[in-house]
């Protein structure tokens, strides 16, 4: 996903048409971090509220929840988060400010402050909120604070279990996989859960272009299973995000890096989460129904991050577990 600097210049080339000055800066793209913290007054909140019930026009892109929220259906549910990537854009004296619509929720949920040129300009910029507005936001903040330690905690419950059910005793770690990945996924995501995920035509080829015909083992069905054609950003340590491939992506990025053949690739590794250039790939053992997962970056060294999905699926529940 994309996450801005705050105060960079637009990173995206402007449409046909539109404004190229004054300079346009970014506030609040904020990604799965948030650096920037403290109290903003209720006068900013309700007129960003304000700005936000308007969104800029023809910016609308898919809805996507907050990643700051914990991976929970109540807080995907909200409104707020659920609206996703709409823009505001605010004029001030220096630049044109463009913000998602996601930044009411994270000022009013997570106490996010923006940069001070931002303020001046929503306040210079937006008329002044009235007694009912400012009741309103107010509101809005506590029931989106209360929402997300609900979250919160039905997050910590819903980890706790799944890693007590992973203790239980299961020998080749697919129910494993299954619950955690159950745990871990937004709402968004887990719907493919329901629908049973890689379809067995999305198996078939990856059996058929990939596996030289082979059948798919079951632990890696498992896997294509919970995250096939969902896309989304896992957390695999601190600051390190990954975002996972569907089964139909893992085929094609396969195929593009078999074609490109840059050492130390090798055809028997199946890319499951990429980054930045960079792959996890399990690399598939002869006779074993699980490999080691590497990361394999084109022309450096694959170097090994996991003993296999399981014990990735294991680590991504723990660093899940530390960002609650
Ligand atoms: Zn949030």
């Amino acid at each position: 996903m994309a996450c801005i600097k705050d105060l960079d210049l637009r990173v995206r080339e402007p449409r046909p048409g539109e404004p190229q000055e004054p300079a346009m800066r970014a506030v609040g793209w904020l990604g799965s971090t948030l650096e920037a913290v403290g109290p903003t007054s209720p006068a900013f909140q309700a007129r960003l509220g304000r700005l936000a019930q308007k969104p800029f026009p023809g910016r609308r892109m898919s809805d996507y929840p907050c990643l700051l929220c914990p991976r929970s259906e109540r807080a995907s549910r909200d409104p707020l988060v659920a609206r996703g990537w709409g823009e505001l854009r605010v004029g001030g004296p220096k630049a044109t400010y463009v913000a998602p619509v996601l930044i009411v929720h994270y000022v009013l949920a997570h106490g996010y402050c923006p940069p001070d040129a931002f303020i001046e300009a929503v306040m210079a910029s937006v008329a002044e909120p009235t007694e009912a507005e400012l009741e309103a936001v107010g509101r809005e903040a506590q029931l989106q604070r209360g929402t997300l330690e609900e979250a919160r905690l039905s997050q910590r419950l819903r980890l706790a279990s799944a890693q007590r059910e992973a203790e239980a005793d299961d020998r080749s770690g697919a129910t494993e996989i299954r619950r955690i990945l159950e745990a871990l996924l937004p709402d968004p995501m887990r719907r493919g859960l329901e629908r049973g995920g890689a379809t067995v035509q999305d198996l078939e080829q990856l059996s058929r272009k990939v596996l030289s015909g082979l059948p798919v083992p079951d632990l890696l069905k498992v896997w294509f299973g919970g995250v096939n054609g969902q896309h989304g950003l896992l957390r695999v340590s601190s600051g390190d995000e990954w975002a996972l491939l569907p089964a139909t992506s893992a085929v094609s990025c396969w195929k593009t890096l078999c074609g490109q053949a840059t050492p130390p690739w090798k055809r028997s590794w199946i890319p499951l989460l990429r980054r930045e250039g960079a792959f996890l790939v399990l690399a598939l053992a002869p006779r074993a129904h699980d490999g080691p997962i590497l990361e394999y970056r084109p022309g450096a060294d694959a170097c090994e991050r996991f003993p296999g999905l399981l014990g990735l699926a294991r680590a991504l529940l723990a660093q899940d577990a530390r960002n609650v």
